[in-house]
């Protein structure tokens, strides 16, 4: 398997999984996708069930990134996902389970893993691909973020004790929920160093981007970066759509419906990948909150970005995204792979209107040949919607699932598909919101039992505190 740029590097020449592992953007500024999908036919997808129902979800995992990452052996991959699905860390053997709803609708568990949202799955097998490459190459990373809220917890938590990985995690100071503050700032290693920066989470963003910007100082400490515009997530993430098909369907051509809610394009475009290798999936659904860029897209054929000032904070915030970091992949593949065309999109016309205009064909192609639909939710609809499943199943569920479990209900048919609505985070991390729904938070599975109550260990920035005051903290470290 062999990966090229959306806009066009490395097509005479294409890439190894292992050169692009540690990569964010293509130097071009698109972003690195396989040359071509595998195909798993009737008799791989039955190879599939099979070895999941022996081996279950970790050697499932070895499996379908084995196809992508082919320049890693067997053995070890096997043993990097030994290493990452451990029932410690996904508190069952199962990694993601997936509960019936009624209805014709069903609940994939994403969200079990150490930070308590989606980002774990892909994350922990992330940094066991990391430390085994920078091994390999006998280097060390220093991976610089930023994050809203759950991306920069999943990262701490899968790079804690890797010895050739150091993080240093911007997060905006005050806008994050107690429950992710504690998460977060409680960890107390040497390695893992969290900046809070005054502002919101763009502020943080742009002292990255600075931070980036000096060639030198990048290259000196090796700065790399985890965000979800890194092709080994989204592969690591094909496999829980495979393992929830799995689980849903009872023969290898049964097809079942997805509900995704997203922002960032991020978690979604795996399904689409899924369904590309050929996986029965005939119907994939987007769901968005108040910030309804995509959903917007998936009904003209518009797809118009938005400012920081025009993206509303909702009560779903890892969901206030106005500009989705992966869509490009997904019009890549909507424009016949052509990067003469992503490249005029994405690199011209999108920064210079706000907006590309891919209505008539593209946009048909994008609900007919990918199966594509979509809807939005507001934050009446989340609060409702939690609290009628909750009083109807004892099911209780965050506000960013509840967005897509509301999308789903308008989908939902018990005499068609089974539709999986995808989970993306525990209750427990969005206290109001849930004590809005039913009264009460969710309570505290006893693996959390110290989060709220541990020391905080921050390094606080000042206003007026520029990336150079971020160079020095690296460099001190
Ligand atoms: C990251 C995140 C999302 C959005 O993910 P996308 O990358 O936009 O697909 C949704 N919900 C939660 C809880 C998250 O942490």
């Amino acid at each position: 398997m062999r990966y090229v740029s959306t806009r066009g590097f490395a097509a005479d020449r294409p890439l190894p999984f292992s050169d692009i592992l540690l990569e964010g953007l293509a130097p071009d500024g698109g972003l690195y996708w396989p040359e071509a999908f595998p195909q798993l036919d009737k008799p791989a997808r039955a190879e599939l069930r099979r070895l999941y129902q022996h081996a279950g979800y970790p050697r499932l995992a070895a499996a379908i990134m084995g196809l992508y990452a082919d320049d890693i052996g067997e053995t070890e991959l096997r043993q990097l996902t030994q290493r990452a699905y451990t029932s410690e860390k996904f508190g069952s053997p199962d990694t993601v389970p997936v509960s019936d709803l009624g209805g014709g609708l069903r609940l994939a568990h994403l969200s079990n893993g150490p930070t308590a949202a989606f980002k774990d799955l892909a994350m922990q097998l992330l940094a066991e691909l990391f430390e085994h490459e920078l091994e390999r190459r006998d280097q060390v990373i220093t991976i610089l973020g930023a994050t809203s809220g759950d991306t920069g917890s999943a990262a701490e938590y899968a790079m804690l004790g890797q010895p050739r990985i150091k993080v240093f995690m911007l997060s905006p100071q005050g806008r994050m929920t107690p429950f992710q503050r504690g998460q977060m700032y409680g960890l107390d290693d040497p390695r893992i160093i969290n900046i809070t920066v005054p502002g919101a989470f763009d502020d943080c963003q742009d002292l990255v981007k600075a931070v980036n910007a000096d060639a030198t100082f990048k290259a000196q400490y090796s700065i790399g970066a985890v965000n979800s515009i890194n092709w080994g997530r989204l592969a690591a993430q094909v496999v829980y759509y495979v393992a929830a098909w799995l689980r849903v369907s009872t023969h290898d051509d049964e097809p079942v419906a997805f509900c995704v809610p997203t922002g960032n394009f991020g978690n979604i475009i795996s399904a689409h990948i899924a369904r590309q290798m050929g996986i029965p999936i005939d119907r994939i659904i987007l769901a968005t909150n108040e910030n309804n860029v995509l959903a917007e897209f998936f009904t003209t054929g518009v797809y118009r970005i938005r400012s920081a000032a025009e993206t509303v904070a909702t009560s779903s915030p890892s969901m206030d995204i106005s500009k989705a970091s992966n869509f490009e992949r997904f019009v890549f593949d909507l424009l016949g792979r052509d990067t003469a065309k992503t490249s005029d999109l994405f690199g011209r016309v999108l920064p210079a209107a706000g907006e590309i205009d891919l209505s008539g064909e593209p946009l048909a192609r994008a609900r007919g040949e990918y199966a594509f639909d979509t809807g939005s939710s507001t934050h009446a609809d989340r609060v409702a919607t939690i609290r009628s499943l909750y009083q109807r199943t004892g099911v209780l569920i965050d506000p960013h699932t509840a967005d897509g479990v509301h999308v789903a209900q308008a989908f939902a048919n018990p005499a068609g598909s089974p539709l999986i609505c995808m989970e993306t985070a525990l209750p427990i991390k969005f206290a109001d919101t849930i004590t809005e729904a039913i009264g009460h938070p969710a309570p505290l599975p006893p693996r959390f039992a110290k989060v709220l109550d541990a020391a905080p260990h921050t390094i606080d920035l000042a206003p007026g505190d520029g990336p150079d005051r971020i160079k020095a903290i690296i460099a001190a470290r």
